[in-house]
């Protein structure tokens, strides 16, 4: 059933989650309950059809909250970073998280359309992140394969990304990455030795 499509939506939750934090600039966005409470808001719309999971985690945030997503995020970067080169490694991390999150499969309708989701049968946010983020990147490795996970190749960055892609080739996590790299390819060629 997992393996049946992802969400893109909710595998871009995932990358977004491990991104926030930039290992190279030592920048962490997700130091506060507010900003824990700005992400969750940007990822889990009220408004969306499949805000089942947002409902679990719209709730009164905590330091604690604060601090168990901050652990998943640990787990999702590394996943994220290991996949490619581990992926049993990858697949035994999703599969705790999964397991220890008591995520559940449901069958969900709404406006005569009929969609599966990932969500987690207790009330803790950090649960319901792990449930929607895991099950999102165990479809894409299921279907597209465990090298579609990925760490951008550019020097001084180090962000994770998922490669969506029909050719599955991507390498920086943003086209701003790729270009940084081919100009800085490009001067080391051109400056003299
Ligand atoms: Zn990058």
């Amino acid at each position: 059933m997992l393996d049946a499509c992802y969400s893109p939506a909710a595998v871009q939750t995932a990358v977004d989650l491990a991104n926030t934090l930039k290992p190279v600039k030592g920048e962490d966005a997700l130091e506060t309950v507010e900003q824990l409470r700005d992400f969750l808001d940007d990822h889990f719309p009220a408004e969306s059809p499949s805000s089942a999971a947002g409902q679990g985690v719209r709730r009164r945030l905590s330091r604690a909250d604060l601090a168990e997503v901050r652990a998943l995020r640990e787990t999702v970067r590394a996943l994220l970073e290991r996949a490619s080169t581990d992926a049993a490694g990858a697949a035994a991390l999703i599969n705790d998280g999964l397991r220890d999150s008591r995520a559940t499969p449901v069958l969900r309708h709404d406006h005569d359309r009929w969609w599966t989701e990932v969500t987690s049968d207790t009330d803790r946010c950090s649960a319901q992140l792990a449930a929607t983020t895991l099950s999102a990147l165990a479809s894409v490795i299921a279907t597209l394969g465990p090298a579609r996970l990925g760490v951008c190749a550019g020097p001084n960055c180090r962000a994770t990304y998922v490669d969506l892609s029909r050719n599955g080739s991507k390498q920086y996590c943003t086209r701003t990455c790729a270009h940084r790299a081919s100009v800085a390819a490009y001067r080391s060629r051109q400056s003299p030795r």
